[in-house]
């Protein structure tokens, strides 16, 4: 049997989800979906990264421990998971006391290993990316992302990670393995980056001065930095470094690993993260899968613009696996997109009203009528569009079927046929039945709920009593 891992990035709890969220989490459960499918043991893991300096200041603000903004957040977090019909396996909370502890023990591996050091510096550090940030970074003195943000001026002692150690091994690593980033030009661009030079950085923080961290093994003066512990989620879902070591051993050590991410995290995960396993004598990940972003009419979004994108919003005006399927189709796989209300509801209409819920109707509607049934399933030929991570292609060839469908119908009028010649109409459906039913097998992991639906009325071989998709009307507010 295969195994194959899949992790989301766990999001900042500093927030609501946004589209950017949505569209990731989305697409991960759709490639667990696909692979538990073709048969492999899948686990998947999502959850929360609930540490460092921006939580710990959002709670001072609220009045509020920071463990009871966190608890409060991660459940804001569960629920917009089972919003969007997340099918995840385990959800990763970095404040968890077994999370904890597996970092502590990854934090020694490295250090046992001479990978840890400890010595004073001077720093400019974000908060809004809990980076620091090197002066050639900065944009007037502000981080470019950031700007209107003060720096925090760090001068303290702090444990180092040997980072410019990797540099060689980590130009191997995307050398012999060239699908380890996807697509091509993000692995191009972390080549550039490891190749232009790495320098260590701090990963912990003096405690008096920001102690919402876990305690750094062995002194009690310092806490992880942020990214190290958060990192660290990736094996602790699995129980590495715990007495029961069995799923990591499956999942990551034998089975097929992809994370994924957005484009703004490239140098965490493909980078930072795998010098941290590297430093620890763990396996690699064997896939890093990194998206573009969204932008809305051209722009990005912002409040103060009003072009703010919420997904939630769209579930419930127009269903989840509508938002599910403009994610697939119409989201670029790599590249960024724009998401507008206008098409988004030019496409709902053309492809899911008048696309796949009305040849649905039809075809339903006359195998009903003529009473024809579907004896014999058509062997589906699962393609491998989801297994390199191309949505675009596998929604694309999926709606060329239903668009060939609509044709034959148009040209084979069995409708018309019916009347004089029967038999000949109950061959049209009969093949019209086994192209629904593939068209059907291969929405299953985009759009769960409408393949469930889709199912039920087959089986009854009558047209879905509820429309799959109501005509809706423009909403501007959205
Ligand atoms: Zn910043």
């Amino acid at each position: 049997m295969n195994h194959f891992y899949l992790t989301t990035t766990l999001p900042y709890v500093n927030g609501a989800a946004h589209v950017g969220h949505a569209i990731e989490f989305m697409r991960a459960d759709m490639l667990a979906r696909y692979h538990r499918g073709l048969g492999s043991q899948v686990f998947f893991n999502t959850g929360t990264d609930e540490h460092g300096q921006k939580i710990a200041d959002k709670a001072i603000e609220l009045k509020v421990s920071p463990q009871a903004y966190v608890d409060d957040m991660a459940n804001g977090w569960k629920q917009f998971c089972a919003d969007i019909n997340m099918s995840y396996d385990f959800f990763s909370r970095t404040t968890d006391t077994k999370h904890e502890a597996i970092a502590q023990e990854l934090w020694r591996r490295c250090d046992d290993n001479g990978y840890i050091y400890k010595k004073s510096y001077q720093s400019k550090y974000c908060v809004g990316c809990e980076l620091q940030k090197t002066d050639s970074e900065l944009v007037d003195g502000m981080c470019p992302d950031h700007p209107g943000k003060e720096l925090e001026l760090i001068d303290e002692e702090n444990y180092f990670f040997a980072f410019s150690q990797f540099q060689e091994r980590l130009l191997e690593l995307y050398k012999n393995n060239p699908t380890f980033v996807v697509p091509d030009f993000r692995l191009q661009e972390i080549t550039n980056f490891v190749a232009g030079g790495l320098q260590d950085f701090s990963i912990s923080r003096l405690k008096e001065k920001m102690s919402w961290g876990v305690p750094v093994p062995g002194d009690d003066d310092q806490v992880m930095y942020v990214w190290f512990d958060a990192l660290t989620n990736y094996i602790s879902a699995l129980g590495w470094g715990t007495e029961d070591q069995s799923q990591f051993d499956t999942f990551w050590d034998q089975g097929h690993t992809v994370q994924m991410c957005g484009k703004d995290n490239l140098r965490q995960q493909s980078a930072i993260w795998q010098a941290m396993l590297m430093a620890a004598g763990l396996p690699n990940t064997n896939q890093i899968f990194v998206e573009g972003h969204v932008v809305s009419g051209g722009q990005k979004m912002s409040k103060s613009i009003g072009n703010v994108i919420d997904p939630v919003a769209y579930v419930h005006y127009y269903g989840l696996d509508a938002v599910r399927y403009f994610v697939a189709r119409h989201v670029h796989d790599v590249q960024d997109s724009d998401w507008t209300v206008e098409r988004f509801h030019e496409s709902y209409m053309a492809s899911l009203v008048n696309g796949l819920g009305n040849l649905v109707n039809r075809v339903l509607n006359m195998a009903d009528k003529y009473e024809v049934v579907l004896d014999v399933m058509p062997q589906t030929e699962p393609t491998d569009h989801l297994a390199n991570f191309q949505f675009n292609a596998e929604m694309d060839r999926i709606w060329k079927l239903i668009g060939d469908c609509d044709q034959y119908i148009t040209d084979e009028a069995p409708f018309k046929k019916a009347k004089d010649d029967l038999p000949a109409a109950q061959e049209d459906l009969r093949y019209l039945l086994g192209q629904l039913w593939i068209i059907n097998e291969s929405i299953a992991p985009i759009m769960p709920e409408t393949y469930g639906k889709i199912r039920v009325a087959m089986e009854l071989n009558k047209k879905p009593e509820e429309p799959l998709f109501p005509r809706l009307d423009f909403n501007a507010d959205l």
